[in-house]
């Protein structure tokens, strides 16, 4: 049972933890708070697409996971690091 489901966040959360995790982003905190954060903030500048049955998300996840969707996704997501880095909301 999928129900319904955002697959722009599947991507941006598999994306946002590969960047994260590699040599760009090594000063960067990685801590669960920041990473939320830089998800949260890349969806809310990017379209969401919603799917509710699993061929929908084969389907959509395929058409958005092309290297030219790849890129533009990944300038929201690095734009979304470089805020949440200079103005982290930690306790
Ligand atoms: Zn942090």
């Amino acid at each position: 049972m999928i129900g319904y489901k955002n697959v722009m966040e599947e991507i941006v959360i598999a994306l946002v933890t590969m960047s994260i995790n590699g040599p760009d982003y090594q000063t960067f905190c990685k801590c669960e708070k920041c990473k939320n954060d830089i998800i949260a903030l890349s969806l809310n500048n990017l379209p969401s697409h919603y799917i509710t049955s699993e061929e929908g998300r084969k389907m959509v996840y395929e058409k958005l996971n092309t290297p030219e969707n790849r890129k533009w996704i990944n300038k929201r997501i690095i734009t979304a690091i470089h805020v949440v880095g200079k103005y982290p909301k930690h306790d």
